[in-house]
C-alpha cells in the first residue's frame, strides 16, 4: 500500500506521551465532564478547566497522519473538535471520524470508546486528541527536534509503537543525519504469526529502501502496517518530514520487465519445509540449486506446525527408554488414515524417520523432547527442547542452513509452468518482481504445499466445503498440483481434505488441540455438550456442523489458561469472551444461563467420577472447569490440510496417468497425495516433509548424475 502524507507535521509533541504510549496520556487527559448536549461537534462553551485556545496534534493512523484540532472556549470548555484524516480508508477510518469527533466533544476528553472496526484510526485520533487535551491542561510539552539544514533526521535512537496482529509492535531505529543505520522490531505475537524471519525481512527491506515506504509483506499486511506505523512514529520523533519519503516513491516510473535465462542442476519450487530440506540435501551433495519462493518469506504451512515430528526407533527414544517400532508407526498411520493411504509411501516415511531425526541433529535442528500424540501407540512425537512450535523452530534453522550454504533463493518469484522437452521436465518458467525467467535444470522438485488457500480448487473437489475458512498460509494455492497436471501427472486422494474442528472464523486462528486436551469442553448455542471433544478431527468437525448455525463454543477456565501459553495469544487477539461466572458467560454468548451452568456442573461431576456417561470421553479429564474467570471462543471447522495431491512413488518421482514416472520431475510434502490417506495424524506432516524432502533430493541428485 502506498501512503501519501499531509504536509506540515506536528511542531510540538509530548515526549512523555510518545514514550509511554496512549495509556500514559489518559492520566492527564481524564476530565470526565459528562457534558452531553447531544449537539455533535459544535457546542456551547460549558464551564471547564482547559486554557482557551486552539490545539492541533497529529498521530499516525491507518493510511497516514490523522489531525485533531481542539478549540477551547473562554469558559474553559471544549467547543469544537475537527478531525482530518484524508489517508484513512474511506469506508472504515473515514466513516469513523465524525463519530469520534462527536464522542470527544461529548466526553470533553480523549478517553472515548472509539469506533469498533476502525481501531487503528480510533487509536490515532485518541492519541492526537490526548496530546491536545494535555497541552490545553497546561502539561509540559517539548519541541520536536528539527534536523540541521536539509538533513533527514536528528541523529539518535528513537522508538515508536503501534498495534499489530495480536498486540503491540515496538520499533527502535538508530539514525544518523541522513541514514537509517539500524532497525529493531519487537512483537511476540507477530513472530508467532508469520515467523521472526518475515518480521526481520521487512526490517531489511526498510534498511535497503532507507524509507518507511516499503510494500507490506503479502500475507502479513496487519503486521507489516503495524511495523510501518511504529517506524513512522519513531521517525517523527527524530524530526523527519515523512512527506519526503512519499515524494520519492511517487516519482517512480512504470516498471519494465526483463526476460532472463538461468541454469542450475536442480530447481526446487517452494521454500517450505520440504523445499528447504531438499535444497539443503542437494547442495550438500554438490549440486547447484535454485530455490523459488513466491512469497517474500520462506516457511509456508510448515511455519504453522505446532506439535512435533513423528519418528520411530530414534536415538532419543532409545535414550529415554521408549520402546517403539517402525512397523507400529506404519500401522498407526494406516489406521489414522482410514487405511486408504499408500502403504509403500507410509513405510518409506516410517523407515527413514529415525535417520531424518539424525539429519536434523546434523544441521542444528534437534528435536529431543519425545511425547504421546493422538493416534500414536507409543511416545513418538519429537519436539524442540524449549517447548517452541516445531514449524517455526525448523523453518528458522532450515533458513540459517540455506543461507550458510549460499543457496540461491529467489523470493517473490512464482513458478508458473514446467518446461518440457521430449517428454522430460527440463525446468520451470517463473515470474519475479523485475523479470520473467526460464530456469533450465536437469531436475525439478515440486514442494509447493497443498491447496487449502485456493477456494475454487477446494470447491472443485469438495463442493460441500464452499465458504469454509482455512488455516493455510496465503501461498498455499495448489500451484504445484496444477503445474504437474499440465504435464500429465496423476492425482490421488484429491478429495481428502482435513477439517480442524476448532478454528475461530473471523481470524482463521486455529485453537490448538491442547485446549481440549487440557480439559476444555465444546457446547452448542443451546448450551449443551454434543460430542466426545477428543475424537478425531474429522468426527468432531462433523459433529459441529450438525449443531445450530454449524458452530460451537469452546469453554475453559482460568486454571486451564494459566497452564497453557497459547491461550495468551487468543486473549490478546480479542477472540475470547470472559466472565466471572458461568451465568455471566452464558449471557454474553446469548445462551440460557441455567442450561450452561447445569452443563458445567454435570461435566465437573463427570471429571470427578472419571467417567462421561453422555459421550464416553475418557481423556483430558485431569481437572474440572471451576476456577473463575471463565472463557469461551466461538469456533467452527476450518480447512487444515489437503491430504491428496500429486501421485509419487517411493523415490518421490511424479507418476503420470499411465502409471509411469515423468522423467526429471520429483515432488515432496503436502503437494503429494498418498501418505496420509483419509486423515493425517498429528506429527506426520513434519515427518512427511523431512523424509520425502530428502528422498526427492536424493532421487533428483541421482537423476542429474545419469544425464
Ligand atoms: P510443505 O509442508 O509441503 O513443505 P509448505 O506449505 O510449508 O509446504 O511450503 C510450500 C511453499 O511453497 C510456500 O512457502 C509457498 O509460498 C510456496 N509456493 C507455492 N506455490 C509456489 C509457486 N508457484 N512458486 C513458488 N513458490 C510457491
Amino acid at each position: 500500500m502506498k501512503r501519501q502524507y499531509l504536509k506540515g507535521l506536528i511542531a510540538l509533541i509530548l515526549l512523555v506521551a510518545i514514550t509511554f504510549g496512549t495509556s500514559a496520556l489518559g492520566e492527564f487527559t481524564k476530565k470526565d465532564k459528562n457534558a452531553d448536549n447531544g449537539q455533535g461537534a459544535n457546542m456551547e462553551d460549558a464551564a471547564g478547566e482547559y486554557k482557551p485556545g486552539t490545539y492541533t496534534y497529529e498521530a499516525i493512523g491507518f493510511g497516514g497522519p490523522v489531525t485533531v484540532e481542539l478549540t477551547v472556549g473562554e469558559k474553559g470548555g471544549v467547543t469544537n473538535v475537527v478531525i482530518t484524516g484524508n489517508s484513512e480508508t474511506p469506508d472504515v477510518g473515514g466513516k469513523a471520524i465524525p463519530t469520534l469527533a462527536e464522542q470527544i466533544l461529548k466526553a470533553q476528553s480523549a478517553e472515548v470508546d472509539g469506533v469498533s472496526g476502525a481501531s487503528v484510526t480510533s487509536g490515532a485520533v485518541k492519541e492526537a486528541a490526548g496530546k491536545a487535551f494535555a497541552e490545553a491542561s497546561g502539561q509540559e510539552v517539548v519541541d520536536i527536534p528539527k534536523p540541521e539544514g536539509n538533513n533527514l533526521f536528528v541523529p539518535g535512537t528513537y522508538s515508536g509503537s503501534a498495534k499489530g496482529f495480536g498486540g503491540d509492535i515496538n520499533v527502535t531505529v538508530t539514525l544518523s543525519e541522513n541514514k537509517i543505520e539500524d532497525i529493531k522490531i519487537e512483537g511476540d505475537h507477530e513472530t508467532e504469526n508469520i515467523g521472526s524471519f518475515a518480521v526481520n525481512m521487512l526490517g531489511d527491506k526498510i534498511l535497503e529502501a532507507q524509507s518507511p515506504e516499503v510494500d507490506a509483506l503479502s500475507g502479513a499486511t496487519v503486521t507489516s502496517n503495524g511495523i510501518i506505523r511504529a517506524l513512522n512514529s519513531a521517525l517523527v520523533l527524530a524530526g523527519a518530514d515523512l512527506t519526503r519519503f512519499a515524494a520519492e516513491e511517487a516519482e517512480g516510473g512504470e516498471k519494465i520487465m526483463k526476460y532472463e535465462d538461468l541454469d542450475c542442476d536442480i530447481v526446487i519450487i517452494g521454500a517450505g519445509g520440504a523445499g528447504m530440506t531438499a535444497a539443503i540435501t542437494a547442495t550438500q551433495a554438490g549440486k547447484k540449486v535454485i530455490l523459488l519462493e513466491k512469497m517474500p518469506y520462506v516457511g509456508g504451512n510448515t511455519t504453522k506446525a505446532t506439535g512435533g515430528m513423528n519418528a520411530a526407533e530414534t536415538h532419543y527414544q532409545k535414550e529415554q527408554g521408549i520402546e517403539d517400532t517402525v512397523e507400529q508407526f506404519v500401522e498407526d498411520t494406516m489406521k489414522g488414515g482410514h487405511d486408504i493411504n499408500n502403504r509403500d509411501l507410509v513405510t518409506i516415511m516410517a523407515k527413514n524417520s529415525a535417520s531424518a531425526i539424525d539429519w536434523l541433529d546434523s544441521i542444528g535442528a534437534p528435536l529431543p523432547k519425545v511425547s504421546f500424540s493422538g493416534g500414536a501407540t507409543n511416545k513418538r512425537i519429537h519436539a524442540p527442547e524449549d517447548g517452541s512450535g516445531v514449524g517455526a523452530f525448523l523453518v528458522t534453522r532450515f533458513l540459517n542452513k540455506v543461507e550458510e550454504l549460499g543457496i540461491q533463493v529467489m523470493y517473490n518469484t512464482k513458478a508458473t509452468n514446467l518446461i518440457t522437452l521430449d517428454g522430460k521436465v527440463t525446468g520451470v518458467m517463473a515470474e519475479g518482481p523485475d523479470a520473467y525467467y526460464n530456469i533450465h535444470a536437469k531436475a525439478t522438485i515440486l514442494a509447493t504445499g497443498g491447496f487449502g488457500n485456493n477456494q475454487s480448487m477446494i470447491v472443485k473437489y469438495r463442493d460441500d466445503l464452499l465458504g469454509t475458512v482455512t488455516t493455510s498460509a496465503p501461498g498455499i494455492t495448489g500451484d504445484g498440483i496444477r503445474m504437474a497436471e499440465a504435464v500429465g501427472a496423476d492425482l490421488v486422494d484429491i478429495e481428502q481434505i482435513q477439517l480442524h474442528p476448532t478454528v475461530e472464523q473471523a481470524t482463521s486462528m486455529l485453537i490448538t488441540e491442547s485446549v481440549r486436551g487440557d480439559g476444555a469442553i465444546l457446547v452448542n448455542q443451546e448450551g449443551k455438550r454434543f460430542i466426545n471433544e477428543l475424537l478425531t478431527r474429522d468426527v468432531v468437525s462433523a459433529g459441529e456442523l450438525k449443531q445450530t448455525g454449524s458452530y460451537a463454543y469452546i469453554i475453559f477456565d482460568q486454571r486451564l489458561r494459566d497452564g497453557l501459553k497459547a491461550i495468551e495469544k487468543y486473549v490478546s487477539t480479542g477472540i475470547t469472551v470472559q466472565a466471572d461466572t458461568i451465568e455471566g458467560l452464558a449471557e454474553q454468548l446469548e445462551i440460557d444461563p441455567a442450561t450452561l451452568a447445569d452443563t458445567l456442573k454435570t461435566w465437573n461431576q463427570y471429571v470427578a467420577d472419571k467417567k462421561d456417561p453422555d459421550f464416553g470421553r475418557d481423556t483430558g479429564m485431569d481437572a474440572d472447569l471451576s476456577v473463575a474467570p471463565y472463557y469461551a471462543i466461538k469456533i467452527a471447522p476450518g480447512i487444515h490440510h489437503t491430504m491428496g495431491g500429486v501421485k509419487i512413488n517411493t523415490e518421490a518421482q511424479v507418476i503420470d496417468t499411465e502409471g509411469n514416472p515423468i522423467p526429471g520431475l520429483f515432488a515432496a510434502g503436502e503437494v503429494c497425495g498418498g501418505v496420509h490417506g483419509g486423515n493425517r495424524i498429528g506429527g506426520n506432516a513434519v515427518a512427511d516433509i523431512v523424509v520425502f524432502g530428502r528422498v526427492a533430493s536424493d532421487s533428483a541428485v541421482k537423476y542429474c548424475d545419469e544425464q
